[in-house]
């Protein structure tokens, strides 16, 4: 049994390179934010990009003349409103041909697993995030030892490259390594024609820096601090008519749209709230740096 034992750790320290005690992380009487588990009305943002995610944890669908792409879940019990969301937009989950994230992040992936079952859809990830929605979050450097932000294990069946393209039907979408807030966080960006003009469209990963993350001293993973500072410098050189986020506040949604307003395709244009937005998170994480080097954090 003992040597079974040791050769399941041996085993493990072989695999992840390193073994974290498994346990809870957050304080017993602690939830999740109340806007994490609260559904929202689905709506059109552009053209064939449409929200259907919750209150905060953002989920988008993509629709093709070849199926439907999903971006993003919420959390483990989202399945059905993602269901009820894409029905009363007229489309069907079971249409959904491909399945992608933002980020690999328990609040954004908690479902693929069962909506990879339900559909036979195929998941796409970056090489970094792979493994983690592979094994379940458990080799995630920064939350892997938490139990409560643990899911079920995805599978991914291809491997996107930055800057790479893909097409479904008649939409082609590009990949963006955006990583930072994980270490294979993506954006998508592809356009839509509205209005007789095309729009630039990016589903972004924003480089928000989770609490308790280290940067340069014992940092999170070894080269986190250069990753977020290329995704910086990448993202505000793109150039984005609408934009759209992993979490509904960072893009702002709350002060672009009120549930039941008409479709507007300039509703969510919003080039400058875009740089702006990368603009503030640069300036976190340069506080963060200090704060590190001056050995106050
Ligand atoms: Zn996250």
């Amino acid at each position: 049994m003992l040597k079974l034992m040791i050769q399941g750790v041996l085993l493990a320290l072989l695999t992840t390179g390193t073994v974290q005690a498994a346990t809870r992380c957050l304080p017993d009487d602690a939830s999740l934010p109340a806007t994490w588990t609260k559904n929202y009305p689905a709506h059109r943002i552009i053209g064939n990009l449409y929200a259907v995610g919750g209150a905060d944890l953002a989920s988008f669908l993509i629709t093709t003349d070849a199926g439907l792409i999903l971006v993003n879940t919420g959390l483990e019990d989202s399945t059905e409103d993602l269901r009820t969301n894409m029905e009363t937009l007229g489309f069907k989950l079971e249409d959904i041909k491909l399945l992608l994230t933002t980020q690999a992040h328990f609040d954004h992936v908690a479902v693929f697993a069962e909506i990879q079952a339900m559909t036979g859809a195929p998941m796409w990830a970056t090489a970094p995030d792979a493994p983690i929605l592979k094994d379940g979050g458990t080799s995630d450097p920064h939350f892997g030892h938490c139990l409560e932000f643990r899911f079920k294990p995805i599978q991914v069946d291809r491997i996107l490259a930055d800057d790479e393209t893909f097409t479904l039907g008649n939409t082609t979408i590009r990949t963006h390594l955006h990583p930072g807030h994980t270490e294979g966080s993506a954006s998508y960006s592809f356009a839509v024609r509205e209005n007789d003009r095309d729009y630039q469209v990016l589903i972004a990963n924003m480089g928000s820096i989770n609490d308790g993350k280290k940067l340069l001293i014992n940092p999170t993973y070894p080269v986190v601090a250069s990753d977020f500072a290329t995704t910086y410098r990448k993202q505000l050189d793109m150039d984005i008519d609408v934009w759209v986020a992993s979490h509904a506040s960072q893009y702002g949604r709350d002060k672009k749209y009120q549930p039941g307003q008409a479709y507007d395709p300039d509703r969510f244009v919003d080039p400058d709230g875009f740089k702006l937005a990368v603009e503030r998170l640069r300036q976190i994480f340069f506080e963060q740096l200090r704060a590190e080097i001056m050995g106050s954090d």
